[in-house]
């Protein structure tokens, strides 16, 4: 009798080999087929529901993706590439979940067929890297020296980018912003330099941009409606200090003598608190900014001696001031010289809609602006708010890196027939592996049209003789339910975010089908293993 050798734990669950493989890419398959239908200008969007009731409604394939909270080990590395897209480029989301799926799909037949994962993962590579070769033979390069030029690029680029969302009817509207806001930034484009508020009530058309630091008037108390609200060229301080008197510590214990000492403590409060607001006063400063509260004593003071004050300051919001306006976040008045305070031009409180904003405008240091978006739902303006983050994104892109391709599946459709014609000049299994990936580029086009209830055998029928006639940007157009030159209707995408996609892509499908074993053991993770029969193999 042969003794039984278990190396695992009790209940480990492994599986191996080509049905291994086979299940991980119809799990992809089921987590592509969730965002298919967002893709494109006729794409739905989908209503998410978290666990605690909080809705979101959204058509970005990074937002969905992370909001599906997927368990399968395989399929959350398209979790991960969505999210590696939007980090990196911030559009083309749920193109890079379909391009890889679909390239799943298309290998899938191979492997069932019994050819060996790494001739398939070979031919992968080699496909991607032509394409990328080939992108970045044909993208077209505006001029980059004409400002004009310059901004219809990423204007119309903008627009492509938000013609698949919830306000593509205002995106002529938007592009022109975001491209002022991205415009407002210095050389290195920090996102952060570019604030997003909501507020809602208004339309979406009174969405404004504000060249400068905004942010919602803090809490305040009574005195502060006597400060002015308007001064130019105020100096402007930045404190992490409270200004308010500190009640007594609960469980302090302080003996007195007599009323006179105890005075003498409550004075010593005063006398501290007035000495700060003193020395800030002194100090020249005009606008004083705090992340901490700054109390009913303070206000007052500071309304007496033609002073603004805003306590509770949101962090982020004070360092945007900072890096805006100049000056450092202090932590004692102690020294209050010129150059820890910030200046701007202008400093404004203005009403916006049901909310009071703190306005500074033409600070010198950093460039910086920030959105105030109007709009009806909450949810609606979140949308709106993650549909302006990937237009920004793809300014900011496309103005570091201006090449542009067409899109409405126009490139697809041209890299489809470029793989189609090299895999004819190889021979090898090679050909197959790269005609099918030359196939599989296809699914863009093919679910723009379906997304927009065109038949798609069709259109990309037509596509494909365009394209092999050399009319090099046709593309599916939306409008008309045909096909167009998407370069001259200027539905224009930088060439990156296509290498982006097409790059992450090819790498997801190269780690899915080169795992042929997953072992997962349900105790990992949950500390030791319950006293028993350890590692004793199955239970009698
Ligand atoms: P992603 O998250 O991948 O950016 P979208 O839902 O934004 O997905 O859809 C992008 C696709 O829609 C791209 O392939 C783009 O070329 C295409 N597209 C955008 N605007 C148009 C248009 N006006 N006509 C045709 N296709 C368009
Ligand atoms: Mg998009």
């Amino acid at each position: 009798m042969q003794p039984q050798i278990i190396f695992l734990k009790e209940g480990t669950e492994a599986s191996q080999g080509r049905s291994q493989i086979i299940s991980n890419i119809n799990a992809c398959q089921a987590i592509v087929d969730c965002v298919r239908t967002t893709l494109g200008p006729r794409g739905m969007d989908k209503l998410m529901v978290e666990a605690q009731g909080k809705a979101t409604i959204s058509n970005d394939g990074a937002t969905i993706m992370k909001l599906l909270d997927v368990v399968h080990p395989a399929a959350k590395t398209l979790v991960d590439i969505a999210k590696s897209q939007d980090a990196e480029v911030g559009d083309g989301t749920t193109s890079v979940v379909l391009l890889a799926g679909e390239f799943l799909k298309q290998m899938k037949p191979f492997i069932e067929e019994g050819v060996h994962s790494q001739i398939i993962i070979r031919s992968v590579r080699k496909a991607t890297a032509m394409a990328i070769q080939f992108i970045n033979e044909i993208a077209e390069k505006p001029k980059k020296d004409d400002e004009k030029e310059l901004r219809e690029l990423l204007e119309k680029c903008a627009a492509t980018a938000m013609s698949s969302k919830l306000i593509n009817q205002q995106k002529e509207f938007f592009s022109k912003m975001v491209v002022d806001a991205v415009m407002l930034l210095d050389e290195l484009l920090p996102l952060n330099m570019i604030g997003i508020k909501k507020v809602p009530g208004g339309a979406l058309e009174d969405t404004l941009l504000v060249a400068g630091v905004a942010f919602k008037k803090t809490f305040s108390y009574a005195g502060f409606e006597m400060q002015p609200k308007q001064y130019t060229d105020p100096k402007i301080a930045l404190l992490n200090i409270e200004l308010e008197l500190k009640a007594e510590r609960d469980n302090a214990e302080v003996r007195l003598e007599s009323v006179e000492e105890y005075q003498k403590v409550v004075d010593a409060e005063w006398t501290i608190l007035y000495d700060k607001l003193e020395k800030l006063h002194l100090s020249g400063a005009k606008v004083v900014l705090s992340k901490l509260p700054i109390g009913d004593v303070a206000t007052q003071y500071f309304a007496d001696r033609d002073m603004f004050c805003a306590g509770r300051v949101p962090e982020e919001d004070l360092k945007r001031t900072m890096k805006a306006c100049g000056g450092s976040i202090l932590t004692t008045v102690a020294d209050l010289g010129d150059s820890v305070l910030g200046t701007c031009q202008h400093f404004e409180e203005k009403q916006i809609g049901g909310d009071r904003f703190n306005i500074f405008t033409g600070c010198p240091q950093a460039k910086t602006c920030t959105i105030i978006i109007r709009g009806g739902a909450e949810q609606f303006m979140e949308e709106t708010e993650r549909s302006l983050h990937d237009a920004i994104m793809i300014v900011r892109r496309a103005k570091k890196n201006d090449a542009v391709v067409a899109g409405g599946g126009a490139i697809e459709m041209e890299l489809s027939k470029h793989l189609r014609d090299v895999s004819r000049t190889i021979a090898g299994k090679e050909q197959m592996l790269i005609s099918a990936i030359a196939r599989a580029l296809e699914v863009i086009p093919r679910q723009l049209c379906d997304n927009a209830g065109f038949d798609s055998t069709n259109i990309l029928n037509k596509l494909r003789q365009k394209h092999a006639q050399g009319n090099r940007w046709m593309g599916v157009d939306i409008l008309n339910e045909d096909v167009a030159d998407n370069m001259e209707k200027c539905v224009w995408e930088p060439s990156l975010v296509k290498i982006n996609a097409l790059s992450a892509a090819s790498e997801a499908t190269c780690l899915i089908l080169s795992v042929d074993e997953t072992i997962k053991n349900p105790k990992s993770g949950e500390g030791p293993a319950p006293p028993g029969r350890p590692g004793r193999g199955r239970p009698f």
